[in-house]
């Protein structure tokens, strides 16, 4: 059999290039053919993930050992490279610093005419499908094959890869028996995974005994000796390596560590943070060229008997194509500490839907795609999928080396929206309604939802209006052609009485601060104070029950909406002017209690590239998330009694004490998704908290036109978990509850509204 599906020709289609209408149909199109293999993969890799991380005996701790590794050898890389270009042709090999693809193409190509190869065995590398050498090598005769199962079956169906550790993830077991048989016509088509698995195995092995050139990636490099790692599934690697006499490593400069002995926590973290294995079924450490002899395959008896290593050849080409460039590159530097684990591809309600042919560039996939493929590729191929980033940062944790990958996306599309901004139109136009610190010409929509402080004030003074007229068919029409906002979603209502307003009109404080246990801001972020003013005013009322002294000063928006447009420069502002309305207070020793679990994420995540370091330390120390706050004070000795227990009232939970509750995925990340079920637990409730990470409303993220059936996807399988509840449905964040609105038909409550006294 010849290998003769071109590799890198086509396959899947990216959205690039496609407009609004084009993006949703492409995206449609997934989810029907490849969104039901992605989600059961991703999913079951993550629950692989829970279980072998939680048997460690300390995670944190190995990540933060990765991470610092990492950090350190980036910082050397010009060393490293010096160091393993000494080591590996002391040991009989040669390397080559390719500049780009082309150059590092070029070089393959010659090693491959040089020793005349007619075929190449290839393990799976990411790296080189970067450089796309398999049609380098095709243009000039060989017959390049894979020999990665998922490769190979992607190879045979002309497709690209969907995932970074599983390239056929979005493929069906029956897909690739249908594949099989046509391909191949076998008397007896395999169909089962075994059956399946040893038919590639059997096609393959004689693939291989013909080869003349292996090439393999590398997870790691040590500098100071040549060795370096091979982590597969299969064993293919080694296999890939020993059956040729000439062995290509393609790999990015950024696989180089210092020593062996700077593998080990890798070793431990790639498996379970990628498959949820504890180890990888096959991790190889060769030290090329190696020096077991060259099989025979036409000797079936002793294969090896005539055979010596001492004609093998070894070719390091180290990759550059733009990493070093990223390493200077203060926003993208952090991609180069990426060890390719999947992780936060597969932690990501986006990517579980739709996989890496909508979430992905020319060769990388998932969250922190858009990092290699800025630096790589350039801003327009990082544009085609960054925004299905939505900065929900259920990635964050998962990554074994601690990359801000939410970050990584946001500073990107900053760097896009100015790209594509024309500095020399004014927007005069909506200069009051978007008095943002961007240059002029940003898409209309992305200016809206970034200025939605602003927005939210004009809604609320002139909120009869306004609010009939979002509800208005043909002003929806136009919103939805014109910004992309879904008519299908419904828009905040705004208040008439803003929480600052309210908390004025009846007279302040209502706890005096000489009575006072503790003294307390609470912050009115945008939805509280115009939008849900009630979880604002039950906020105020537990507090008060609790002995608290509040005040809800009249303070900006947080910027979280401009950080999700990428507006990086008005969410700067905006940090800064929210820390000079808060500074006072916590210089006064008061607490800030934060309704709006997106707001706390930000203060204590984003707030630190913001702000100088004391300023962003004191005020993360100072916030706290309403229910974390709360548990506190019962903690310190605060009386449940003044709260509202389950069987008392006539409110939302008056029916009985039984709670479905759903945590806000940014709560999760900075941790304090959990005191809600702690309060509602010591006040007797009984809880059931959602297994899903992500509603998928994201902020604007489900407003949009084009990714609404995305988002409501990603909701499914929360509406599964609570659709059918007779449980009392309760969410903290204002994006959630719209989502679980739509899910569900019917508004969640605020977990402050379950336990704050009545009115
Ligand atoms: S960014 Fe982190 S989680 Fe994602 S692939 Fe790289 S190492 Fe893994």
């Amino acid at each position: 059999m010849s290998s003769d599906a071109e590799p890198g020709s086509g396959g899947a289609e990216a959205t690039s290039g496609l407009d609004r209408e084009g993006k949703a149909d492409r995206i449609r199109e997934l989810l029907a053919t490849e969104g039901d293999a992605v989600a059961a993969n991703t999913r079951g890799f993550n629950e692989g993930r829970y279980e072998s991380t939680g048997r460690l005996d300390d995670y944190e701790a190995l990540k933060e050992e990765a991470r610092s590794i990492k950090e350190d050898a980036i910082e050397r890389l010009p060393d490293l490279i010096d160091e393993v270009r000494e080591t590996v042709e002391a040991n009989g090999g040669t390397v080559y610093l390719a500049d780009d693809a082309a150059d590092a193409n070029r070089y393959i190509r010659e090693v491959a005419a040089e020793r005349g190869a007619e075929r190449a065995v290839k393990s799976k590398s990411m790296t080189s499908e970067e450089i796309e050498v398999n049609d380098a090598l095709a243009a000039d005769g060989v017959d390049v094959v894979e020999t990665d199962l998922g490769e190979w079956v992607l190879q045979l169906a002309d497709e690209e890869p969907s995932h970074i550790v599983a390239p056929a993830i979005h493929k069906s077991r029956e897909g690739i028996a249908e594949l099989f048989a046509e391909r191949f016509d076998p008397d007896d088509p395999p169909e089962t995974a075994e059956e399946l698995t040893m038919f590639a195995r059997e096609r393959l092995g004689e693939l291989v005994e013909d080869a003349d050139l292996g090439m393999t990636g590398a997870n790691f490099v040590a500098a100071d000796s040549g060795t370096m790692l091979l982590v597969t599934s299969e064993g293919n690697a080694r296999k890939t390596v020993t059956a040729t006499d000439t062995h290509v490593a393609v790999a990015g400069v950024e696989k180089l560590v210092p020593t062996v002995e700077e593998f080990s926590p890798f070793v431990e973290l790639i498996g379970r943070s990628g498959t949820g294995q504890d180890v990888t079924s096959y991790i190889s450490t060769l030290t090329p060229p190696v020096d077991s002899p060259v099989p025979d395959f036409d000797d079936d008896g002793e294969p090896l008997a005539d055979g010596t290593g001492d004609d093998r050849e070894f070719h390091l080409v180290l990759i550059d194509n733009g990493r070093m460039a990223m390493r200077d590159d203060e926003e993208l530097k952090e991609t180069l500490y990426c060890i390719r684990c999947s992780a936060c591809s597969n932690a990501c309600g986006n990517f579980q839907s739709v996989g890496g042919h909508a979430f992905g560039g020319e060769t990388y996939s998932g969250g922190i795609a858009t990092g290699w493929e800025a630096g790589i590729e350039g801003l327009d191929v990082a544009s085609e999928f960054n925004d299905l980033c939505t900065g929900c940062s259920r990635c964050v944790p998962a990554c074994p080396v601690g990359i801000d990958i939410p970050w990584i996306n946001t500073a990107v599309r900053d760097r896009i929206n100015r790209g594509e901004a024309d500095p020399s139109q004014l927007d005069w136009a909506f200069e009051e309604l978007v008095p943002d610190e961007e240059p002029g010409g940003l898409d209309l929509a992305t200016r809206l939802v970034g200025n939605y402080a602003t927005l939210a004030k004009w809604g609320h003074r002139t909120a009869p209006i306004a609010n009939r007229l979002a509800d208005a068919g043909p002003v929806r029409a136009v919103a939805e052609r014109v910004a992309g906002i879904d008519r299908r979603r419904d828009l905040p209502e705004f208040a008439n009485e803003s929480l600052v307003e309210w908390f004025e009109a009846r007279g302040g404080p209502a706890v005096p601060a000489a009575e006072a246990t503790r003294e307390a801001v609470v912050y009115p972020d945008t939805a509280t104070n115009y939008v849900d003013v009630e979880r604002g005013k039950a906020t105020v009322r537990a507090l008060e029950a609790l002995g608290v002294h509040v005040r809800v000063p009249a303070l900006p928006g947080s910027g979280r909406p401009p950080l999700s447009q990428g507006m990086v420069a008005t969410a700067e502002a905006a940090a800064e002017d929210v820390y000079a309305g808060l500074a006072p207070h916590v210089d006064a020793g008061r607490d800030v209690v934060v309704v709006e679990p997106s707001d706390l994420a930000t203060f204590r995540r984003e707030y630190e590239r913001f702000l100088p370091p004391d300023s962003h330390e004191r005020l993360a120390d100072a916030s706290y998330d309403v229910m974390e706050y709360v548990f506190g004070l019962l903690e310190s000795g605060g009386d449940p009694a003044a709260l509202r227990a389950p069987a008392g009232g006539t409110g939302p939970v008056a029916s009985g004490k039984r709670i479905a509750y759903h945590p806000h995925c940014q709560a999760r990340t900075i941790g304090v998704g959990e005191y809600a079920t702690a309060v509602f637990e010591r006040l007797g409730y009984d809880v059931r908290v959602s297994e899903t990470e992500c509603c998928g409303m994201a902020g604007s993220f489900g407003y949009k036109s084009e990714y609404y059936e995305l988002s409501m996807d990603v909701g499914e399988p929360l509406r599964e978990q609570f659709g059918d509840t007779d449980r009392v449905v309760v969410a903290p964040g204002t994006s959630c509850t719209e989502q679980l609105d739509a899910l569900l038909g019917a508004a969640p409550t605020h977990p402050i509204e379950v336990v704050a006294p009545r009115e």
